[in-house]
């Protein structure tokens, strides 16, 4: 029989500012100190891949083909599991992105602009259908591109992913009704950009209600997870989609520029970095483009003495961890009422020792990989940051694979509001702890900060959720559960989280003209 040991023993709480290496070394399978699997270990449980079909080269999507770049060039996309490369991507310049959006114009003025809703709506459950019918080599794709869980990709990006297809597929001949007494029509062509967090779900947000509105679209996905754009691509040439109506073209931040500089757009819609946001906002200033912008968060997510604290710890759990905490609205700042403040700090502690590390196709992972080496350096500088302030930092002591990018769920106590983790995004599994005494306490930390897309509040009384809910400056709010995401909930944000609304009838709005 192995000896017992405390679950505590599991993570490992580093002092402030005495160690600023506190990315744990990878630790040998022989080492007994910490090594969670050994008491606990599941039996490996990997999705199987073989029959997933890359391509070694992936093309633009053009007026409905797969077009080689003009420039010749083109990126390696690899898995930041393993650091192998998948496939290679091609790179498109301001030439193509010129083919892409006269390709659009023209399937908006001879089919998409003047096809009634009802045809365009079926188009819309065609997708979805296929997407349902592929979702699992699609989830596959996803977690082999981007790193995240399949647990995730198979239960949650690609049911939503399907959904928002037939959701608004339902809406495409119902615009009548959406805006009773107005007529709705179309924008024209609109250009889209997503980030590399939710790869499909991003590209489902955009596509599906600009096409059930009547807009063709120009869609420009992340550089490191374009491959499962290309598989969706391959979906809409199966559903017979006519050409051009979405094209595809795949890049790095210059195909996105060239994309929001061309002059025959009239909407640009872009989820991504408040940076990036404020560049395009100044870029289309002056031009005839709409503009919607869906950017960063620092959501609080506010314990109350009252909540249920088991089921808040799993809150805080799916709030910050959720995706490697690659998540726009994750809860990355807990504020907690002083009197639970040892027990939720105790039971976070134990839970964040049982969270499991590694193989994102293992169907038992957690946690899997970070999306990208940039984005992990981002990471370890930011949580540098606060051991430097003088947080002190607990950290989970999970196995690390030797290859890839990987970071173990972590969480800062001793945070202040100065502090740069208390302000700025730090997009990984790094959780900031600060305590508040009165609810007034609470209101007002958790609005101080420049971005305003999420929150959640936990706690017995719902008179207080609506107290506190209406004076919280966040697009978002979960009370007593978070990260809830539902094709007919509008999401978007406050101040510098950005402006315009994704889901729901408020998602039509964005891709229409209202007279
Ligand atoms: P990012 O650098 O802003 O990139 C987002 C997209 O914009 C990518 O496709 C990117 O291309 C492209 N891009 C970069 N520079 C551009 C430019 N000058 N002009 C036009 N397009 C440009 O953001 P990220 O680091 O990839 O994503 C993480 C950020 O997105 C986080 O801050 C997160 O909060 C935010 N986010 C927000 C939401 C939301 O709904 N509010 C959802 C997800 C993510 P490349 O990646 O190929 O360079
Ligand atoms: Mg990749």
């Amino acid at each position: 029989m192995p000896r017992k040991r405390s679950r505590r023993a599991e993570t490992v709480v580093l002092p402030a500012a005495k160690s600023l290496d506190h990315r744990p070394a990878p630790i040998s399978p022989n080492d007994r100190r910490l090594n969670f699997g050994e008491k606990w270990s599941y039996a490996p449980a990997p999705e199987a891949h073989n029959y997933i079909q890359l391509k070694r080269r992936y093309q633009l999507f053009i007026g409905g083909k797969f077009v080689a770049p003009r420039s010749g060039k083109y990126f390696d996309s690899i898995n930041p599991a393993t650091e192998e490369k998948l496939a290679e991507i091609a790179e498109a310049d301001a030439r193509d992105i010129d083919l892409a959006v006269k390709a659009a114009r023209r399937a908006y003025k001879s089919v998409w602009g003047k096809m009634p809703g009802r045809e365009r709506g079926k188009f819309l459950y065609r997708v979805a259908r296929l997407i349902q019918e592929r979702s699992r080599e699609l989830a596959v794709l996803e977690t082999m591109d981007g790193g995240k869980t399949i647990k995730e990709s198979r239960d949650i990006d690609l049911p939503l992913v399907a959904a928002h297809f037939f959701y608004y597929a339902g809406w495409a001949d119902k615009l009548e009704y959406a805006f009773p007494g107005r007529t709705a029509r179309p924008l024209g062509v609109a250009g889209q950009i997503i980030p590399w967090n939710f790869p499909l779900l991003m590209a489902a947000w955009k596509l599906a209600p600009a096409l059930a509105c009547g807009n063709t679209c120009v869609l420009k996905p992340a550089e490191t997870t374009s491959i499962t754009a290309m598989h969706l691509a391959e979906i809409f040439q199966e559903a017979g989609l006519p050409a051009g109506v979405v094209n595809i073209v795949t890049g790095a931040g210059e195909t996105g520029k060239a994309l929001v500089e061309h002059s025959d757009v009239d909407k640009i819609a872009f989820t991504g970095s408040t940076s990036v946001g404020k560049l395009l906002t100044q870029a289309v200033a002056g031009t005839k483009k709409d503009l919607t912008l869906e950017l960063g968060g620092k959501a609080a997510n506010i314990i109350f003495e009252d909540a249920p604290i088991d089921q808040a710890v799993e809150g805080i759990i799916a709030g910050i961890y959720f995706n490697q905490g690659h998540v726009c609205c994750a809860g990355s700042r807990l504020l907690v009422q002083e009197g639970v403040f040892p027990a939720v700090i105790r039971k976070l502690r134990d839970r964040i020792a049982t969270l499991r590390v590694g193989n994102p196709l293992d169907k038992n992972t957690d946690i899997g990989a970070i999306n990208s080496r940039m984005q992990l350096e981002k990471i370890c500088q930011l949580v540098d940051s606060g051991l430097r302030q003088g947080a002190e930092l607990v950290q989970s002591k999970a196995l690390l694979p030797k290859k890839g990018y990987w970071y173990p769920p972590s969480f800062f106590t001793g945070v202040t509001e100065s502090h740069r983790i208390a302000q700025e995004e730090i997009f990984g599994p790094v959780l900031s702890v600060m305590t508040f005494r009165t609810p007034e306490e609470a209101i007002e930390r958790a609005n101080n900060t420049p971005y305003g897309l999420s929150a959640g509040v936990w706690t017995d009384k719902g008179s207080k959720i609506f107290k506190i809910v209406s004076k919280l400056r966040a697009g978002i709010v979960w009370a007593n559960t978070y990260n809830k995401f539902d094709p007919t909930s509008p999401f978007g944000g406050y101040k510098e989280s950005g402006f315009g609304r994704e889901g729901g009838r408020h998602g039509l709005m964005p891709y229409v003209m209202l007279n």
